[in-house]
């Protein structure tokens, strides 16, 4: 069995307890690796990697960080097939998904950033003869990257790689139950030039290691994406130390479907947008709410188009979706499920776990439920998606916006200005108009209201992982 180690000072080396988590592959119910439980001692040691490496790395010219960027995000594309397997065993997800999205993406995320550097300016007032203004943006220092389990590689690159851009030096955690990507970005980073302690992944309980992470006074700044619970630990945290902090939480995304829409379109991107990667991606739609004049036929096509979906082996070509991420998470995933039942739902399809050997649910709908009820209200993070009926548009927003969550939301409509007005009224971060998923890396990324805090993407992330000052001179 594979045990793996942390990546600090450009090595892989034990944890210094020599203490270890079971790795369990979602796809089979077994354990398939072993990982380092860190402690404080590791967590120093790679402070102190990162200390020593973060005048090298802070000043080598734009031009040659971005190359070393450049390079990693090239050999993550030829390494795509391994790191595609290893998502998909770690993980649970279609092995074809991990090669046409998660790892494409993780290489994308570098080679974003790496041009971004290049082209990264800042801002400068001048207010003629009098004075001149201009923001200087230095790197931070040490900057701490905490991420999930749902998308591995990618959200773990998502962060790192714009942290590592502006010149800062990452102590970085993958979550436990995923960290095979991360733990074979070690060596990849080496062979793209990446020198010693610039880079330091560790892995164990985000309780233990996690939270050392955002305690220690050397990591100025925090990148966190994960549960809200948890962001709020998180934040609590690092403010006591008047910390930098970027929080990605969760969400109870609104999937919006006016009679107006391209009912085929709606249909097809619906399913997508509730059950692709078992439903476990944090823009997943899981409040479909739909106007009483097609709701019978949106929901009619609706569950044609999902019995379609096979659930089975990650590793088989024909499956759809594959297994959710843990047994807790399936227990989870399956007591709302009940809940719904007691709160007076019915279920249109699915609501059982299938009969074989890892964590496998089917995709699930429920209808009848109350806006305001747990089932509707609270995060489940797993297949499982509710219909819900509106008769007007003022109503379809007070429900949109009806939950502590800000994160995304969906609207299908043919007209261009309840496109317009309803994007502004919904409280969500991203918002896409006959579409889901579509991403341009340049513009903000990020929720409104428990979805978190600051926005990731393009310059924004950038903005977040330096230290801006202000330099006035008097003309
Ligand atoms: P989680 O339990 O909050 O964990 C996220 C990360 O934080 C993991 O690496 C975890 O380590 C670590 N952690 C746990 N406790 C910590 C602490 N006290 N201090 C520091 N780190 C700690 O979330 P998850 O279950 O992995 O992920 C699912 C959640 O992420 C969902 O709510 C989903 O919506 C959200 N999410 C949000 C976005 C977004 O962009 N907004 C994207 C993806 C996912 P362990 O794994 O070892 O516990």
């Amino acid at each position: 069995m594979q045990k793996i180690q942390n990546f600090i000072n450009g090595k892989y080396v034990d944890p210094m307890k020599g203490q270890y988590i079971d790795n369990v592959e979602p796809g089979t119910g077994k354990v398939f690796a072993q990982i380092p439980n860190s402690s404080q001692e590791d967590l120093d040691n790679a402070v102190a990697a990162a200390k020593d490496a973060f005048p090298i790395w802070s000043t080598m010219s734009v031009d040659k960080r971005s190359r070393i960027l450049h390079k990693l995000a090239d050999l993550i594309e030829d390494h795509l097939d391994d790191l595609a397997l290893m998502e998909s065993r770690d993980n649970g997800k279609p092995l074809w998904l991990a090669k046409a999205v998660d790892i494409p993406r993780a290489s994308s995320n570098f080679r974003f950033y790496a041009s971004a550097i290049v082209n990264f300016s800042s801002e400068a007032q001048v207010s003629e003869g009098f004075m001149v203004n201009y923001t200087r943006r230095a790197p931070i220092g040490i900057v701490g990257c905490i991420s999930p389990w749902n998308l591995p590689l990618y959200l773990f690159s998502w962060k790192i790689a714009p942290a590592l851009a502006m010149g800062n030096c990452v102590v970085a955690k993958p979550s436990e139950l995923t960290p095979m990507t991360a733990h074979l970005l070690g060596n990849l980073a080496n062979e793209a030039g990446m020198p010693a302690g610039v880079l330091n992944i560790l892995h164990g309980e985000g309780k233990e290691i996690g939270q050392a992470i955002v305690e220690h006074e050397a990591t100025k700044a925090i990148s966190f994406t994960g549960g809200t619970a948890t962001g709020k630990v998180v934040g609590a945290t690092a403010s006591q130390q008047f910390k930098k902090v970027s929080l990605e939480l969760g969400g109870k995304n609104p999937n919006i479907v006016f009679a107006d829409c391209d009912l085929e379109e709606a249909v097809k991107t619906s399913v997508k947008s509730s059950f692709t990667n078992q439903g476990e991606i944090c823009l997943c739609g899981s409040r479909i709410l739909i106007e009483d004049a097609i709701y019978e036929e949106f929901k009619k096509r609706f569950i044609e188009e999902t019995k379609k979906l096979k659930v089975g082996d990650p590793m088989e070509a024909g499956s759809n979706m594959g297994a959710l991420v843990s047994e807790e998470h399936l227990i989870k995933v399956d007591s709302y499920v009940k809940l719904a039942k007691e709160e007076g739902g019915a279920i249109l399809h699915g609501g059982i776990r299938l009969e074989k050997e890892g964590f496998y649910y089917e995709p699930t709908i429920i209808e009848g439920l109350d806006e305001n009820c747990r089932t509707n209200q609270e995060e489940i993070f797993g297949p499982v998606v509710t219909l819900n009926r509106f008769s007007n548009e003022k109503e379809a927003i007070r429900v949109a916006n009806s939950t502590r969550y800000g994160l995304s939301c969906t609207i299908w409509t043919t007209n261009l200005k309840r496109a317009h007005r309803v994007s502004h009224a919904v409280q969500s971060g991203i918002i896409w108009v006959n579409c889901w998923l579509l991403r341009d890396l340049r513009t903000p990324f990020g929720g409104m209201k428990d979805s978190g805090i600051g926005r990731e993407g393009g310059n924004e992330a950038l903005r977040f992982f330096s230290e801006p000052q202000n330099v006035c001179i008097k003309l």
